[in-house]
């Protein structure tokens, strides 16, 4: 059975990797697990890229001793587990309304953060030479109404004018001169990136580690508390005394690891398959040509990617509990479909799911106390590979005492706690049922 943060004490060390297509293609190296008392100034839980990253920034400031750990190994959560989308963005909220709520002052900040995301990580990919599959390709957000279609073009001058982001609008005709996928009324289109996720997060761990953090696997935190030192950790073969204490264990934290991100954000799973090499009269008939990503405007989402050896990505909500991931399979091959009628036949080599972070505000969270020595960077709502990054760095610099713009929610609020947090998969259900109906 596999890992539900709702209901698990801790990702079980021992759990095979995760099916994916990337686990499938890229080796994992075999990691050791901590297996003695040590301290450390920094300890890092959770080696994903916010875990990561930030162990990268400190141990680049040589800020002092920096020790990451994780349940499993690196990229056994969603690092390992995404789409490989590059964009910028994280959260639920565009820049419309970030307006809306924050005024635009501050909207504009934060879509600073997030379109510095993008070029941070291109520049620490391109700094230590990552082999992580980089494709430059354009990104196509297709509007699944009329009326989403009208906003998108409405949106456009708004997008220019106020944030600076240039999107091509198609219309129906346009987008289907362009590509053979069904059922869009229009689409934006703009320059995007993507990468291979896990080699990815393999690559930044292996620069960490040449770096000087001590990397563990198979060492999940188990319990929390204060210790001379500061904090002590206990993992099952050995306590860790750290001075800082920063959480990066985002979606894949457990109910009750502590209380400073306990019920702050809800598991939710996002499911992926991958179909066989598609012919090049497989790829002429739906109209790809190279590297390109698609997402669609509905609220339960629908993505999906050309790979490089040619199969189609396609992922969308998975299930509400663990327990039922499998059935999301079905459901995504029966989207795919109809999307892709051209590709009927096509079988399915891979299918997966992972737990995604969703905030209650829709806003991912860089918290630090300075009080207490500990921070946390979570809630990305499925929009992290490149914004966890940033993230970890921001979260890094937090906790050395470097400025960051605190005049950002982001920065300067804590994630909001969950009222009635057991009902959290009841009212979920209930909103997958809605769109069911209302999202065909
Ligand atoms: C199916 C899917 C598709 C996605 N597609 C995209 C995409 O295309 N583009 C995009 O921008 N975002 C995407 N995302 C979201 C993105 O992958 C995440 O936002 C990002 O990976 C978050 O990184 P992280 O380091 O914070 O967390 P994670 O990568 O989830 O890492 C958390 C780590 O913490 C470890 N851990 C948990 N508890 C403990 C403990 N007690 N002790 C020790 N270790 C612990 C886990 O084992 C895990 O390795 C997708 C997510 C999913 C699931």
């Amino acid at each position: 059975m596999s890992y539900d943060p709702l209901i698990d004490t801790a990702v079980n060390p021992s759990d095979s990797l995760p099916p994916t297509y990337w686990h499938d293609t890229v080796d994992v190296p075999t990691g050791v697990a901590l297996d003695k008392d040590i301290e450390t100034d920094f300890l890092i839980i959770g080696a994903g890229y916010t875990g990561i990253s930030a162990a990268l920034a400190l141990a680049e400031s040589q800020a002092g001793s920096v020790t990451v750990i994780d349940s499993h190994s690196p990229g056994y959560g969603c690092a390992g587990r995404n789409a490989g989308f590059v964009l910028s963005g994280s959260g639920r909220l565009g820049p419309a309304a970030l307006e809306k709520r924050f005024g635009l002052d501050i909207a504009r900040g934060i879509q600073n953060e997030f379109d510095g995301a993008v070029s941070d990580l291109l520049a620490r990919i391109s700094a230590y030479d990552i082999d992580c599959d980089l494709c430059p390709g354009p990104y196509y957000k297709l509007a699944h109404t009329a009326k989403h279609a009208l906003q998108q073009r409405e949106a456009a001058d708004y997008l220019k004018t106020n944030f600076s982001q240039q999107a091509e609008i198609l219309s129906q005709a346009q987008l289907n001169d362009t590509l053979a996928v069904s059922g869009f009324y229009g689409a934006s289109r703009q320059p995007g990136y993507a990468l291979n996720p896990l080699k990815l997060i393999l690559g930044l761990s292996g620069v960490a580690k040449t770096k000087g953090v001590n990397l563990y696997s198979g060492t999940p935190a188990l319990k929390i508390t204060h210790s001379d030192a500061g904090h002590l950790v206990k993992t099952p073969q050995g306590d860790i005394r750290a001075r800082v204490l920063l959480i990066a264990s985002n979606a894949y934290t457990s109910k009750a690891l502590h209380p400073s991100v306990n019920k702050r954000q809800f598991p939710v799973q996002s499911s992926i398959i991958v179909t066989r090499p598609l012919s090049d009269a497989q790829l002429a008939s739906i109209g790809f040509t190279g590297p390109v990503s698609m997402m669609d405007t509905r609220m339960m989402k629908y993505y999906y990617r050309l790979l490089p050896d040619n199969r189609l990505l396609f992922g969308g909500r998975g299930e509400v509990s663990a327990k039922q991931a499998h059935a999301g399979k079905a459901r995504l091959y029966s989207a795919m479909q109809t999307s892709f009628p051209a590709l009927q036949d096509i079988g399915i080599s891979h299918f997966w799911s992972g737990w995604v972070s969703v905030s209650l505000d829709n806003l991912p969270r860089i918290h630090f106390d300075e009080q207490t020595q500990i921070g946390y960077a979570m809630g990305y709502c499925g929009a992290g590979v490149s914004f966890a990054n940033l993230a970890g760095r921001r979260l890094a610099q937090r906790a050395m005492h470097q400025p960051v713009n605190l005049q950002l929610p982001l920065y300067s609020t804590p994630l909001k706690r969950f009222p009635f947090a057991g009902l959290r998969r009841s009212a979920l259900r209930a909103l997958y049922s809605w769109a069911r109906i209302a999202e065909r």
